[in-house]
């Protein structure tokens, strides 16, 4: 951090110093010097300026060390806020987010469906601003719209373009458009990294931690945080495991592989199987049809979760595949921690920790050097949508990357 920080602009000194707030939780001045390396003048140059913007507010004090009681302190947890949507096909979730990354207020908007993309953005830009009004939130507190995707980035590199299969989506500039509707600064981001830098600023995980969060809704991604960063890759494509190949003569996948990891685990992978059962499809059936994969996957789940030994075998099939992907990853990347995150795990979540756990337990080439701590993330319905709104909280706020 001294090294970092030394010679650093007056704008990534600033941040750098709302981060180390930011993910101390209470922080005295002193300590502030001591864990940058800069001089307690500046640190004290910054804060004012940082109290002064509303961002920081002093908050109680820390024990005595001999001395005066220091103050400590804290993000101004009301200063700004930031927007988080998902786009879906289904449905838009929205939600506002305080600057810990907490959600204060949510909605569910009427989802993108065949709409053609400008119509969509229009409508969620006067959903939005109704949203605000109804919240009392005036335009200007809003940092800006972190908008959550499961999509690609496009060869011009920079702006993420949808892969929804929606006519018109490849080629449609979200940012732009809804930057220009709503006036706002606007940031697009595939889910699975979305996911990652949610589960980073809400602050369970370490600062100083690389990590894995691997996220599952319809189809199964990573994000990669490292040096407190979203590990991005030549393109902005990297994270995507679920074209990970487990079985080179198993079925064939979109992407033009075979037996990759989203054909074989995925929500729509396990209800394709279930289908193929004809008595535990009827179990499943017995309230009627599920409407969707969505749903039909949520009761296999359950069933699972309630003891129904076919169901349990689909859900352990699903979780043995996503369990055998992580390991690899684990391997490649030596990592200590590893999040599972999304929707797909709301319901049997246990069951998918329980055998990454066990799996990595055991097989994990450093296993006999360091444990890997696998854990369960957020799995809402909203978790895209606010990790988007934290996609835009550390896009504002941190170092990495400063918008004045
Ligand atoms: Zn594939």
């Amino acid at each position: 951090m001294a090294r970092r920080l030394k010679g650093a602009s007056s704008a990534d000194t600033r941040s750098a110093i709302l981060d180390l707030i930011r993910s101390s939780g209470q922080i005295s001045r002193t300590q502030l010097a001591e864990r940058s390396g800069l001089t307690e003048s500046t640190i004290s140059k910054v804060v004012r300026g940082l109290i002064d913007r509303g961002l920081v507010v002093e908050g109680g004090h820390a024990a005595s060390t001999g001395g005066k009681r220091p103050v400590l302190l804290e993000l101004n947890r009301c200063s700004r806020w930031a927007v988080g949507l998902s786009l879906d096909f289904a449905r838009i979730s929205i939600v506002l987010c305080d600057i810990f990354g907490n959600v204060v207020h949510s909605d569910i908007l009427r989802g993108a469906g065949d709409d053609p993309p400008q119509h969509v953005i229009d409508r969620v830009a006067s959903d939005l601003a109704r949203f605000l009004e109804r919240h009392e939130i005036a335009g200007r507190d809003v940092i800006g719209i972190g908008v959550s995707d499961a999509g690609r980035i496009d060869a011009a590199g920079r702006s993420l373009r949808s892969s929804r299969q929606a006519s018109g989506w490849e080629d449609f500039d979200v940012e732009a458009a809804l930057g220009e509707r709503s006036g706002l600064p606007v940031k697009l981001e595939n889910d699975a990294n979305c996911a990652a830098l949610g589960e980073f600023w809400s602050g369970r995980i370490p600062s100083a931690d690389d990590f894995v969060t691997l996220y599952m809704a319809s189809g199964i991604g990573i994000g990669f945080i490292t040096n407190g960063d979203v590990y991005r890759g030549a393109s902005s494509n990297a994270g995507e495991i679920g074209h990970l190949s487990l079985d080179i003569d198993g079925p064939a996948c979109d992407c033009g592989s075979q037996g990759c990891l989203e054909v074989l685990a995925t929500p729509a992978a396990v209800v394709r199987d279930a289908r193929a059962n004809p008595d535990l499809w009827r179990r499943i059936c017995a309230d009627g049809e599920p409407e969707s994969t969505r749903t039909a996957f949520s009761a296999i789940a359950t069933a699972a979760v309630a003891g129904d030994p076919d169901a349990d075998a689909l859900i352990r099939k699903s979780a043995r595949y996503v369990a055998t992907a992580v390991l690899g990853l684990t391997n490649v990347l030596d990592l200590d921690r590893v999040v599972l995150a999304g929707p797909g795990f709301a319901i049997a979540g246990e069951i998918y920790l329980e055998t990454v756990s066990d799996t990595l337990g055991r097989l994990a080439f450093m296993r006999r050097v360091h444990p890997v701590i696998v854990q369960m993330g957020d799995t809402g319905p909203q978790t895209a949508a606010r990790g988007a709104a934290s996609v835009v909280l550390h896009s504002h706020l941190t170092p990495h990357h400063v918008r004045e």
